[in-house]
């Protein structure tokens, strides 16, 4: 299968006539081909998100709406290509991630339909406030989530009267053509959203380069999303920067033992690691180390390749995760399990790995690792703040989990937990409408629910004299 840009409402062939092969991660095979997109095809891509009208705010509604139903209506096919692209189940692609990307775009129809703005009343004038679209938008995306990510940016940015131009990771292309012509399906204007496929360092630089570009919202890791805050820099551009993550699970002995298992395993293995929000790291008090690692081990017995998950985004990161558990062990870590590849052979898989006895500034301990490998590290008893220390001791601050029955503990160290997002006796648990981002080096500003819609629009405000 070839991918070509869309754009203009219609499939649109790279420029240059260069086509970038696209690998099925579970096996190796060869799935087809992307458009390897540069300057002239965001070019193409500008043009037509230009001459794109913006919508009444009732209409913009209305195609969310009409983008959703067309999108369920294919989403076997979606789910399968999502599937094939990034190496997760087919059926973590169809009951989770799909919907998820669908339930973006519902959520905001109804989030734009009961938007409001201030009015500042004096005793001799009235301020009111417009909130008007920024015009051509950037959406860069990583692989890890690919379709709900894709539409958690596009919802808000086209509910907001913009026009897009996404770009979504090489690695995983085809949900985002997909639904991008499920949009045109659902009778959206041609050019009000765009695909540019192509590598980062070429469709993507020229896209955050664009003069025309007015904001670019970034998903992906702390270089990538560094890089372009500097090129933003110099013209000026709003940006948005979701990036990575090195997060806490910091677990009391008072927990709820069989909850806090669960719990902390499926934080450090879901999407075999490939989270953002994933509990790379647990932080555990002293006297129930033994306990949770050895329940931890039990938890990972029986998980066989394609079964409890997928497999890693390709080979080439599989080896980059075995080279951190090799790290691991020159660094003096113990592999309780895991530590090797799995699966069939041309398989990116790897088997969950629960490493312990690493100091808490070892680069095993410190580094995004990105992939199906936790380390535990434990801490006094009683001593919240060596918990506190160890759970803060990274450059990162995207997200924590927290398990304790202690109430009063909790919520004491959720506010003090440097991470934007704290999950108390539970994790991953998302609401459209809370604030989504990181601290520290794990992003800058908040997406989700009206940050989102603040961040794609501008306000104006207007002095009535009386
Ligand atoms: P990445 O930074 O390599 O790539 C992300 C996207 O940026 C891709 O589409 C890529 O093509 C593009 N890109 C790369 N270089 C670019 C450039 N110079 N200009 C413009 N675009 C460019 O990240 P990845 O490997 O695809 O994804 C994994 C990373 O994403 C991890 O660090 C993970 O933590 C992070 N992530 C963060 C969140 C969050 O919400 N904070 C969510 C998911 C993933």
């Amino acid at each position: 299968m070839r991918l070509d840009h869309w754009i203009g409402g219609r499939a649109h062939p790279p420029a240059t006539g260069g086509y970038l092969d696209n690998h099925d991660p579970k096996s190796g095979d060869l799935l087809g081909q992307l458009a390897a997109g540069g300057a002239a095809d965001v070019d193409a891509a500008v043009a037509a998100a230009e001459a794109a009208p913006v919508l009444p705010v009732a209409e913009r509604a209305d195609l969310l709406e009409a983008w959703a139903a067309a999108a369920e209506a294919r989403i076997d096919e979606i789910a399968a290509a999502e599937a094939a692209d990034s190496g997760k189940l087919e059926s973590a692609a169809r009951h989770g991630d799909i919907p998820r990307a669908i339930a973006n775009l519902r959520f905001y129809a109804s989030a734009v339909r009961t938007d409001a703005t201030a009015c500042h009343g004096t005793e001799d004038g009235i301020n009111y406030t417009l909130r008007q679209p920024l015009g051509t938008v950037a959406t860069i995306t990583p692989w890890n989530f690919p379709a709900h990510l894709f539409t958690w940016k596009a919802a808000p940015a086209l509910a907001m009267g913009n026009a897009v131009i996404a770009k979504p990771s090489e690695m995983t292309p085809t949900s985002a053509t997909l639904l991008a012509q499920c949009f045109s399906e659902a009778g959206a204007p041609a050019g009000l959203l765009n695909v540019v496929h192509g590598l980062g360092n070429e469709a993507g630089e020229a896209l955050i380069r664009h003069p025309q570009v007015k904001a670019v919202s970034f998903t992906g890791g702390t270089a990538t999303g560094r890089h372009i805050a500097a090129a933003a820099a110099g013209a000026l551009k709003k940006v948005s920067l979701e990036l990575g993550g090195k997060n806490p699970s910091v677990v009391f002995a008072d927990c709820d033992f069989d909850a806090m298992i669960t719990g902390v395993a499926r934080a450090a293995f879901f999407n075999a690691g490939q989270v953002c929000l994933c509990g790379s790291r647990i932080i555990v008090e002293e006297s129930l180390h033994e306990r949770l690692a050895e329940a931890l081990v039990a938890a990972t017995a029986d998980w066989r390749p394609g079964h409890q998950s997928g497999s890693l985004i390709s080979c080439a990161h599989r080896d980059k995760v075995e080279s951190y558990v090799a790290l691991a062990r020159d660094e003096g870590g113990a592999i309780l399990c895991g530590g090797q590849r799995s699966g069939p052979d041309g398989g990116a898989f790897y088997q969950p790995t629960v490493i312990t006895g690493l100091a808490i500034d070892s680069r095993t301990a410190q580094e995004e690792i990105f992939g199906p490998v936790v380390s535990l590290h434990p801490f006094a008893d009683g001593d919240v703040e060596q918990a506190l220390a160890l759970a803060n001791g990274v450059d990162y601050g995207l997200s924590a989990s927290l398990w304790t029955r202690d109430l009063g503990r909790a919520h004491r160290v959720a506010a003090r937990l440097e991470a934007g997002m704290v999950w108390i006796n539970n994790w991953n648990t998302r609401d459209l409408r809370a604030p989504f981002g990181g601290m520290k080096q794990s992003g800058v500003g908040r997406e989700g629910g009206r940050y989102s819609m603040e961040f794609f629009s501008q306000d104006r405000n207007v002095w009535v004299q009386l």
